[in-house]
């Protein structure tokens, strides 16, 4: 079942999450983003609180660079990574983020809800930007009956790979380390991002996945 996400603008994102420095959602340490407001509706979603597009943050694309750009000083990020929610839902913007990051020599690793061949279907120019400028695609619905047990930051096993540049290879030993959790305390606000290892399971149903899951 899908729902209409009002196309976004170029100038303004509606983000659910930030986690400026996370070694957990992709190789080296990363900005990560969780973009608000998804049009699919998959079974056993993993992230239901950022299907509706209008629960989350306003933020201008230029602050969002200054921020990336911040961060990217202060703790030698290597990269982004989009999630959601479903970043092609607000790829126009997305896609200048991803274009202007990777001028700066940062990566773009996107989680995405749709297929490769889903999205190169749908003939939309921003989408297609997005992805020129993404390094590291994984397409597909997050199935919560095929949990990924093996490949690192990948959610579930249907989920596939897709090494659109060169800047990472599939045969980097990084993919095959165990997977990490991380768990911040901000206030009185306890979130949890990355994926955990099978062994880590009991303590995972103890933690509300905020908002580490990925799409
Ligand atoms: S799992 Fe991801 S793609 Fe599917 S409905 Fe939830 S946010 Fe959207």
């Amino acid at each position: 079942m899908t729902t209409t996400v009002a196309p976004r603008g170029a100038g303004v994102l509606e983000i659910a999450e930030i986690v400026p420095v996370t070694e957990a959602e992709g190789p080296g340490r990363r900005f990560a983003l969780w973009v608000q407001g998804c049009p699919l509706r998959c079974p056993g979603c993993c992230n239901p609180e950022m299907l509706p597009l209008d629960r989350g943050k306003s933020v201008s694309v230029d602050e969002l660079l200054l921020e990336i750009g911040v961060w990217k000083r202060l703790h030698d990020i290597e990269g982004i990574t989009l999630l959601g929610g479903e970043p092609f839902a607000q790829a126009a913007g997305l896609a200048v983020v991803a274009r202007m990051v990777r001028e700066q020599g940062l990566t773009v690793m996107t989680f995405s809800g749709y297929t490769l061949e889903e999205l190169e279907q749908m003939f939309d120019p921003a989408v297609d930007e997005l992805l020129r400028h993404t390094d590291v695609l994984v397409d597909g619905p997050y199935l919560r009956q095929q949990p990924e047990t093996r490949r690192r930051w990948i959610g579930s096993a249907n989920q596939r790979v897709h090494f659109l540049s060169d800047r990472y290879r599939a045969d980097d030993p990084c993919w095959q380390l165990p997977n990490s959790l991380e768990i911040r305390l901000r206030g009185n606000e306890l979130s949890v991002n990355g994926f955990p290892a099978p062994k880590a399971g009991r303590m995972w149903t103890r933690l509300r996945p905020m908002p580490g899951w990925r799409s």
